[in-house]
């Protein structure tokens, strides 16, 4: 069978729909057994210090693995793809574009996945066989997600894990669906977590390799992934054309804030980190957030996978205690009141 690489969610019924294997090339980077070493190696080959790190592991990976045809989101993910499809085809390795429409046009959209019907010679009839088998997962990954800031039972780093799976489903999406039921039967038995403090991850998932455990340890529960949320396609609709147009992540900033607002309220967090990676340019988005969402907000910086910093593990800490000594004066007003 055929791997097609992706370096973010894509239309991923349309892979399988053509028999092929999705093989996102984000996480084969960042679950490698050395993934500085796969960055070392895109620096060897030329690609700048100042480039972000996600990228050179994305390149390393595809040539690892030897995948010889990568979608590519031209439209609505990274300002660098551009470049980095170049790279690839000096690489021989074939590039399908694909652009999420940045005025959320329907019939674009849906012109543009016909495309990817069609490069993969399949059907739209196949397309919405799979999209139902696909949702059976996602009903799944949504307990996951409920068992997250509902029961309080799955950590922030095992909701992260699951959700962000959701965008090629491991390569493998019957042995996927078998891995989230043995979790789900486990997590219901477990006891809930009981922390002071709700704390949302906002931006895209963390480079920082101990982030959950170290902010977790400071009485913190994480009830929201957003972006991880955004991949794993929670917003049930029958028409997929309309599921990629809610899918908030490649489009404007202000329908991410839209649905952060949304879900602090319905999860009742108490406060949100931004992450950000070192050389991204969403790292710009940092004052719209700032500005719109309704909790303090902290953004914290990553560039390679490594451990988080004292200067960082220092702010996090100051922020927490912020958030505490807020939540205490605001139930004492609400006592008092
Ligand atoms: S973190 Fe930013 S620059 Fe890096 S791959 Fe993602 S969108 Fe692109």
């Amino acid at each position: 069978m055929r791997k097609i690489g992706i370096t973010t969610t894509i239309p991923v019924e349309v892979i399988y729909a053509s028999d092929c294997i999705p093989v996102d090339l984000n996480n084969i980077f960042i679950t490698s057994s050395n993934p500085e070493n796969m960055i070392l190696e895109a620096e060897r080959d030329g690609f700048p210090r100042t480039t972000c790190s996600w990228i050179k592991g994305i390149y390393t990976a595809c040539l690892k693995e030897n995948i010889k045809e990568v979608v590519a989101v031209m439209e609505g993910d990274c300002s660098n793809t551009h470049a980095l499809s170049e790279i690839f085809i000096s690489k021989s390795v074939k590039i399908i574009p694909f652009s999420f429409p940045f005025n959320k046009d329907y019939d674009t959209l849906k012109k543009n996945i016909e495309s990817l019907i069609k490069y993969f010679k399949t059907s739209w009839e196949k397309v919405y066989q799979l999209k139902e088998k696909l949702d059976n997962i996602r009903r799944k990954l949504q307990i996951i997600d409920e068992l997250t800031y509902i029961d309080c039972k799955v950590t922030g780093v095992e909701n992260h894990f699951f959700l962000v799976n959701a965008s090629d489903f491991k390569g493998d999406y019957n042995k996927f669906d078998k891995e989230v039921d043995l979790f789900i039967k486990k997590a219901k038995k477990r006891k809930s977590i009981k922390k002071k403090i709700r704390l949302g991850l906002i931006g895209v998932p963390p480079i920082i390799t101990d982030l959950y455990s170290e902010v977790e340890k400071l009485d913190v529960h994480i009830v929201f992934n957003e972006v991880q949320r955004q991949f794993a396609m929670l917003n049930f609709c029958n028409d997929i054309v309309e599921q990629y147009l809610n899918y908030t992540y490649p489009y404007s900033v202000f329908e991410r804030v839209k649905d952060i607002n949304k879900e602090i309220k319905k999860r009742k967090i108490d406060g949100i980190i931004h992450y950000v990676q070192s050389f991204c340019f969403r790292s710009i988005e940092d004052t719209i957030f700032k500005k719109e969402l309704h909790v303090p907000v902290i953004t914290i910086e990553g560039d390679r996978p490594q451990k988080l910093d004292e200067r960082t593990k220092i702010r996090l800490e100051s922020f927490i205690d912020m958030l505490k000594m807020r939540k205490i004066k605001n139930e004492k007003n609400y006592i008092s009141a």
